[in-house]
């Protein structure tokens, strides 16, 4: 890390990365085109990564196929080792991997440091221990029943979780025995470099992971549509996964796909309204609302409505919007101004739709030089207008009014998306039995923590598959049967 500049000023060699990694090593791309990174807290150039290519996707992909004999034979416990070593070479370079995503993300540089890439190293340790464990069989009748690495991987990720994206995707495929290449947002790219400063450092075979930069329409379409590439996993919005299933179709490709959310925070007139709300907020604005899981709609009994309404203004009022380095703030840009000016249209929609302004909106000072957005709560939101149906993506929450537990659900499993949830209640019977008829992939008890061994995804538009934990690693096997 160099001292002497400002921490918001990346080192040259952090943010200037004109390479390709394929095979092993660092390559130049087949063409000369850069992408532009830029800082969203000021609209600075923060960085540069090559166009990508389909050429060097044709490269990239040829250079894990020849890795993958090697790597699927290797025994669990030298894929385990070689995680290790991984994990080791990325937890060295913790502080530049959070300064890193501070600069092009925007993450207040806490939350970078514990969220962004607390979680991923945990990820990453968690799946030492299960490429351990790899494979696993299991005997039915006459049948031994084995779980073999499927083959090539193609992963695409977004730019909202840079790090944590990536490894949730890599980190099982490489225990499972696969080969990858991963595209990553071209939005946030320089954070995969950093991965794979470590990749080079703790001396994976080559091959083993490839990475090439590129933005969606070129590299993502060109990596999915790619007949050599087995399984495309891929982390994103809806329309894009619906894209990626169309690309891989052609050739009955594998695909895991885990899209968009609008989860529903369902808080019974039970509950510890303080804490509900509290925890509910931040849920909502964590990562500037950048999260697929983010509680966006909250559902409150009517007999506690208004209450819960003040709550929330004044815990709103207390996040503090600025500059990720510093240690005063809490939220900080979105991550470009088209996703500002989308967010914007959210709220500027949900007034002539009707919904109740309750904190933040058009008017709220932000700010200057960012793409930042005031937190904004709508109240009175109708269950089927846009702001409660379609995801956001920025920090906006909508309040929305039941009057009994049944209503409650309905409205929770009122959308196209269905990835998390939460339920608050006194009593967890009452709060588990609400749980079990929300229509997503996970839900929350009275604030429970992240699980990161559990499996994570979602129902209906939310996805396809689960990641994390023993049925993460699913995902990247095949099953075979062999009858004795
Ligand atoms: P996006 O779909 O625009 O892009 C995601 C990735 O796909 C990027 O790498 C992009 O370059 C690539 N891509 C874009 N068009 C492509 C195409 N035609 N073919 C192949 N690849 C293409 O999504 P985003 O804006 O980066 O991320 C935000 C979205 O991701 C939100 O909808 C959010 O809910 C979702 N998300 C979901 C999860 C989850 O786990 N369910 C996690 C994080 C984000």
């Amino acid at each position: 890390m160099d001292l002497a500049a400002p921490p918001s000023q990346l080192p040259d060699s952090l943010r200037l990365r004109h390479h390709l990694h394929v095979g092993g090593e660092w390559t130049s791309p087949a063409d000369v085109d850069l992408i532009d990174v830029e800082n969203p807290s000021t609209g600075e150039l923060a960085g540069q990564v090559p166009a990508g290519t389909p050429a060097d996707v044709d490269r990239a992909v040829a250079a894990a196929r020849a890795a993958f004999p090697g790597w699927s034979a290797a025994t669990p416990a030298e894929r385990s080792a070689h995680l290790d070593r991984l994990h080791t070479a990325l937890s060295a370079r913790a502080d530049d991997v959070a300064r890193t995503i501070a600069v092009e993300l925007g993450a207040p540089l806490k939350l970078a440091t514990r969220v962004q890439v607390g979680l991923p190293l945990t990820v990453l340790r968690d799946h030492v221990a299960l490429a351990a464990r790899v494979p696993v069989e299991e005997s039915i009748g006459n049948s031994l029943v084995v779980r073999e690495p499927i083959g090539v991987v193609g992963a695409i990720t977004p730019w909202n979780y840079p790090l944590h994206q990536v490894l949730a995707k890599l980190a099982p495929a490489l225990a499972a025995g696969c080969t990858v290449v991963l595209k990553p947002s071209e939005l946030t790219p320089l954070t995969a470099y950093l991965l794979f400063d470590a990749v080079t450092e703790a001396g994976l075979p080559p091959g083993v992971l490839n990475l090439v930069p590129g933005t969606g329409p070129v590299v993502g379409e060109a990596l999915a549509g790619h007949p050599d590439v087995d399984l495309v996993s891929f982390t994103g919005s809806t329309a894009t996964g619906a894209r990626i299933m169309r690309l891989a179709a052609d050739r009955i490709a594998r695909v895991a796909l885990e899209l968009g959310g609008k989860s529903a925070n369902v808080i019974l007139p039970d509950a510890d309204l303080a804490t509900a709300v509290k925890v509910g907020v931040g849920n909502a604005l964590l990562n500037s609302g950048q999260t697929c899981t983010a509680w966006t709609r909250m559902l409150v009994h009517r007999d506690r409505y208004d209450e819960a309404l003040h709550l929330i203004a004044t815990a709103v009022a207390g996040y503090r919007l600025g500059d990720p380095f510093d240690p005063a703030t809490r939220l900080g840009p979105l991550v470009s101004a088209a996703q500002a000016e989308r967010v914007r249209g959210h709220i500027d929609r949900a007034l002539t739709d009707g919904a109740r302004l309750v904190a933040g909106g058009p008017d709220a000072p932000v700010p200057v030089g960012g793409h930042f957005v005031a937190p904004t709560v709508f109240a009175d939101v109708h269950p089927d207008s846009a702001l409660a149906q379609e995801e956001v993506f920025g920090p906006v929450l909508a309040v929305i009014p039941f009057a009994d537990t049944d209503e409650a659900v309905a409205i929770a499993n009122n959308s196209k998306y269905g990835l998390a949830g939460a339920v608050w209640s006194a009593d967890t019977d009452a709060a588990l039995a609400v749980a079990r008829r929300l229509r997503t992939g996970a839900v929350d008890i009275n604030g429970a923590p992240f699980n990161p061994l559990a499996p994570f995804g979602g129902y209906k538009q939310s996805g396809l598959g689960r990641e994390l934990g023993v049925h993460g690693l699913a995902e990247f096997c095949e099953v075979k049967a062999i009858q004795r």
